[in-house]
């Protein structure tokens, strides 16, 4: 990091490569920091329950390490398998379980690295609380490696969860899909996952892993996680078509498999992870629908609906690649419009990078902006991390 400042060389750090917003992408001259060899799991601390790990420990690695002391790290993104725990804390990563037990940065206690100019930090440690001065750490997280280089991470361990039930239903519409979310939402349980997908998802994963579900024909799916305690009143929209399925796995890997899947089904396809207010959901569908409507392109909305996260696909299916191109931005933009205009932001989960970066400016003022730039240059004072990034 002292040469690159020296030689005023950008620095990219790289995890796995699996973020959705280019944030690992070398767009201009400098120097890939890739950090997957750094990959130890340095401690597992029982009583003060964490783990401290290096930065490219894959997080389905440490998931099964901690198994084995019998704790659990809830933070669950559909990437475990392929994503790096430190691209997680970058880019203060969620998943389907954050509706009940939070995201990446709700269970980092602490970090070390490089600052941008090349000096070492080591911010808070295996402390459940912990208000000293300015919270530097938490800037450092979702900082989608502009402000540090994230060498170590202390994580806060859970011990096992309750048993959980997971249930599948289907609905004859999305909107009836939509108003059996919020009903269950409204009722006096807490989800551990509520994950929405319209039937067209569904085809998709059928024809990615070559099989027929008996239950496709839905218009549209949840997948519903809760304590084994709860009893769902079913009552509350008779519309609900409740599946009955052995494996819950397998519906997990329907649910995971989704992404690659509408990559499979179109010419191409563009991604966006707005989070509206759960009540905003009906408003957020129906503009969807409008946007499919008006445009030669589909555009759905499908993921964890429970916390109003929503993975917002345009997919283009049998339009010319130039023709795309014109018409994309143009509907990303619309798409980020629509979602604000309903209370809501750009990225629920996985960051700004290099995509989101033209639509700051419809969220943030210009001096919030500003605010940002003076905090990475604090950092940053050469510009060195991931200078493209985020914002110019
Ligand atoms: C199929 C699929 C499903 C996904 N599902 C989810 C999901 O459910 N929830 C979710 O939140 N995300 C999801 N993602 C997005 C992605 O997996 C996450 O954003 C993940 O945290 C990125 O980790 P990575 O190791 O691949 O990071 P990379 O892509 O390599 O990097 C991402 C950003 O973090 C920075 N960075 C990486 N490591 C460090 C470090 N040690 N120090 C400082 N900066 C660093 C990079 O510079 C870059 O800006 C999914 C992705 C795919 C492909």
């Amino acid at each position: 990091v002292k040469l690159a400042n020296k030689y005023l060389m950008p620095l990219i750090t790289r995890g796995t490569g699996t973020g959705k917003a280019g944030g690992a992408i070398p767009d201009k001259n400098g120097v890939v920091v890739s950090l997957e060899r750094m990959n130890r799991i340095l401690n597992i601390d029982p009583i003060n329950r964490t783990i401290t790990v290096e930065p490219g420990v894959i997080l389905s690695d440490l998931q099964e390490a901690i198994g084995k002391e019998g704790l659990w790290y809830p933070v669950d993104p559909a990437s475990a398998d392929w994503c790096t725990i430190g691209g997680n804390v970058a880019c203060n990563a969620g998943g389907p379980r954050a509706l009940k037990y939070g995201v990446t940065g709700d269970y980092v206690l602490g970090l070390k690295g490089v600052y941008g100019d090349g000096t070492f930090f080591q911010l808070g440690g295996k402390l459940l609380k912990d208000v000293a001065g300015y919270d530097l750490k938490r800037l450092l997280i979702g900082s989608e490696g502009t402000l540090g280089i994230i060498t170590s991470i202390t994580l806060k361990l859970l011990p096992p969860p309750p048993p959980e039930q997971v249930i599948w239903c289907g609905f004859d519409c999305i909107s009836d899909g939509i108003d059996f979310l919020i009903a269950v939402l409204s009722q006096n349980i807490q989800p551990t996952a509520a994950e929405f997908m319209p039937g067209v998802c569904l085809k998709a994963v059928e024809s990615y892993q070559k099989t027929v579900f008996p239950f496709s024909h839905h218009a549209a799916h949840l997948l519903l996680v809760l304590d084994a305690r709860y009893q769902l009143d079913y009552s509350i929209l008779p519309s609900c078509h409740r599946v009955q399925f052995d494996n819950p796995e397998a519906l997990w890997a329907i649910r995971r498999d989704i992404s690659e899947s509408l990559t499979h089904v179109s010419i191409s396809k563009c991604s966006e992870d707005i989070t509206v207010p759960v009540s905003q959901l009906p408003a957020l569908m129906r503009g969807l629908q409008r946007l499919t409507d008006q445009s030669d392109y589909v555009c759905l909305g499908y993921g964890h609906l429970g916390d109003g996260n929503v993975h917002v696909n345009v997919l283009n299916t049998d339009q010319p690649i130039e023709k795309w191109q014109i018409d994309q931005p143009y509907l990303v933009e619309r798409i980020i419009k629509l979602g604000i205009s309903l209370g809501g932001t750009l990225s629920g989960e996985h960051g700004i990078g290099l995509t989101k970066k033209p639509y700051m400016p419809l969220y943030f003022s210009e001096r919030d902006i500003t605010i940002m730039k003076g905090i990475k240059a604090q950092f940053d004072p050469n510009h060195i991390l991931n200078p493209s990034k985020v914002f110019d």
